[in-house]
């Protein structure tokens, strides 16, 4: 659909979530999309209230303290819970939101860093099964030692929460950026595609352009947050199999779909699994249909830009990748 140029813009920006937010939404008049932002500002910091592993008043900080589950769980609580544990499953173990004690000790939440020894790492990997969260009622215990962190999710999430905003609004054109997180809301204004940045993990310039219509297109990239020890660099993506920081062979993931909390999981998932398992479990998961469709956009450490057919014709690699891959379901 074609909308009139006689949208306005509105533009809202803060800090939530530990990241920078930008809210742009064209609406009927500034007044109306003024509002929307506001709402959206104030769902995004409902949603941090119940969501933050720092907040003392927060849900998950009361589930980490008290190894226990809040004797009424708000339905946000409850639906990232049971998402995050089917995600768990569909990834293998790959997306694991109870690691939040072994990256605690790698010192990511304070930025004191260090590297844990093996004894200290292999104790705490004994409580990261997060299927045993998997039907456990209000106010039940959970594994003593288990905390978990929606890092990985929650900002997708939040952002399937401005999606339901927009649309009870009745906006049809907007762009939110949760902290690189990009959810494109219909076309531009004028009726043109969305063109997103994907960042080169080498430079923090525009690797690739990409256009979009109603898309999430969420990042995660170990060149986000890390560590050098020793000539050796510790990213913020951990693999659950190690306690360690992810080694995978992967520089970036992104994941294009339609729904944020999807993209935001699976791209933390498929950069732990690596070039090759990725691209495996991405056929296997669309044969199946086991999942909503999704593509993926995976840079290498070797210099290659991988992605899948879905992308054709939307995507435009602006840095000199050594080799571009297309992969197709067949
Ligand atoms: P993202 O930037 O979405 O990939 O999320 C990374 C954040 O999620 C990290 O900073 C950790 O807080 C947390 N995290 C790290 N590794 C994992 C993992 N394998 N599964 C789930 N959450 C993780
Ligand atoms: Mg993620």
């Amino acid at each position: 659909m074609f909308l009139s140029c006689a949208q306005k813009k509105s533009s809202e920006s803060f800090t939530a979530m530990n990241t920078f937010m930008t809210v742009s939404v064209y609406a009927s008049s500034s007044k109306k999309g003024d509002d929307v932002c506001r709402q959206i500002q104030s769902r995004v910091e409902e949603l941090e209230q119940i969501l933050s592993t720092t907040l003392p008043s927060s849900d998950v900080y009361f589930i980490n303290q008290n190894s226990k589950l809040p004797s009424s769980i708000k339905s946000e609580l409850g639906s990232l819970l049971d998402f995050c544990g089917q995600m768990y499953e569909k990834t293998d173990g790959a997306f694991n939101p109870s690691l939040y004690p072994v990256i605690k000790e790698w010192g990511f939440t304070t930025g004191e860093y260090k590297v844990p020894s093996d004894d200290v790492i292999q104790k705490l990997l004994l409580n990261i099964d997060f299927s045993k969260l998997k039907g456990l009622e209000s106010g039940a215990d959970i594994p003593s030692g288990m905390e978990i962190d929606f890092g990985a999710v929650g900002k997708g999430y939040a952002a399937d929460e401005a999606l339901l905003i927009l649309q009870e609004n009745g906006i049809k054109s907007a762009l939110l950026d949760f902290g690189g997180n990009i959810q494109a809301v219909g076309k531009k204004p004028e009726g043109s595609l969305w063109k997103v940045g994907i960042k080169n993990p080498w430079d923090g310039q525009v690797a690739c352009a990409l256009s979009v219509e109603s898309k999430a297109v969420v990042t995660s990239g170990g060149y986000e947050r890390f560590f050098e020890k020793d000539g050796e660099r510790y990213i913020h993506i951990f693999d659950p199999a190690t306690g360690h920081p992810s080694q995978s062979d992967l520089e970036s993931v992104t994941i294009v779909c339609e729904s944020g909390k999807y993209a935001d999981a699976l791209s933390t998932a498929l950069f732990v699994m690596g070039k090759d398992k990725a691209v495996a479990w991405w056929k296997n998961q669309m044969a199946e249909k086991a999942l909503p469709a999704f593509d993926f956009i995976l840079i290498t450490k070797g210099g290659e830009l991988i992605y899948s057919a879905g992308l054709s014709g939307f995507i435009e690699p602006i840095y000199q990748f050594d080799s571009i891959k297309i992969v197709s379901l067949n």
